[in-house]
């Protein structure tokens, strides 16, 4: 229980007796059940159908009698129910994160091959094509859970091409030092609002002028709780009308043996 104890002292400085607080956590822990609970749903439950349209999405589209206007619609929903696997899978992550509960396997991972990888597959309405990267030399491998990771690069990427101009380019820096590595995902989109900036990893923060772009406000929330489980940090640079620049740091592969 959460609780402080103050003594009561006599004149002479004896302790007579003490005054106990309280503080009722059961309601406090019946709530953080409660969004475990819905999370385990949500993760049984909802993302089984979602698989499920998004497959026969897929084989509709591709089907070959499948006309343009059929092709078109098809991958319509199958954008959608992507990007609903996506935004559950933030909320399932960061409610387990809280709770102690997410368990990292680590392994030593090519930060750049992940990168690469993940441009290639990145879908409508995502445009791979104008992520550019760059890697520094001999780049040590990062010690981490290869597919937690990838749900911060999958963030960031996604965050840096929806939130700037099509067309423009997100340029993915990656320089090592013996004891870390560091990724930089920078775009040329409209930057930060100075006061948005000290709350922008936090849950469900979204700026004001962004509200009709598709998203919850989990998706950097997760990914600084998913880079601190891994011992790193994540931060943010934006000059308002220039773009903004997010750095993660993260222990190599040696560094932890
Ligand atoms: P979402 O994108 O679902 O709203 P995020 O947690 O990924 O949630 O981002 C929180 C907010 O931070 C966004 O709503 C947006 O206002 C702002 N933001 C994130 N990435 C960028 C970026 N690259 N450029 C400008 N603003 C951004």
């Amino acid at each position: 229980a959460v609780c402080g104890a103050a003594p009561i002292r006599a004149p002479d400085g004896s302790i007579g007796g003490a005054v106990l607080t309280l503080g009722d956590v059961t309601r406090l822990r019946e709530v953080q059940e409660q969004r475990e609970d819905l999370s385990r749903m949500i993760s049984h439950d909802l993302r089984t159908p979602l698989g499920v349209i998004l497959a026969q999405a897929k084989l509709i589209g591709r089907r070959a009698e499948a006309t343009d206007a059929v092709r078109t619609r098809a991958d319509a929903i199958a954008t959608s129910a992507q990007r609903m696997t996506s935004m559950l899978n933030d909320l399932v992550e960061s409610t387990l994160l809280e709770a102690g509960k997410l368990r990292l396997e680590r392994e030593p991972v090519d930060l750049a091959a992940m990168a690469r990888d993940l441009r290639g597959r990145l879908a409508a309405p995502y445009d791979g094509e104008r992520i550019r990267i760059e890697e520094g030399p001999q780049l040590p491998k990062v010690s981490a859970d290869p597919a937690r990771l990838e749900r911060v690069l999958v963030n960031l990427f996604t965050n840096a091409l929806k939130y700037s101009e099509p067309g423009t380019e997100v340029l993915v820096r990656l320089g090592g030092q013996e004891a870390e590595v560091v990724l930089e995902v920078v775009d040329r989109g409209p930057g930060i609002e100075p006061a948005d900036l000290p709350h922008l990893f936090e849950r469900y923060f979204r700026a004001l002028g962004h509200r009709r772009y598709e998203g919850m406000g989990l998706g950097l929330y997760t990914a600084r709780c998913l880079v601190e489980a891994h011992g790193g940090t994540i931060a943010v640079h934006s000059e308002r009308g220039r773009g903004s620049t997010f750095r993660v740091r993260l222990p190599t592969a040696d560094r932890l043996g």
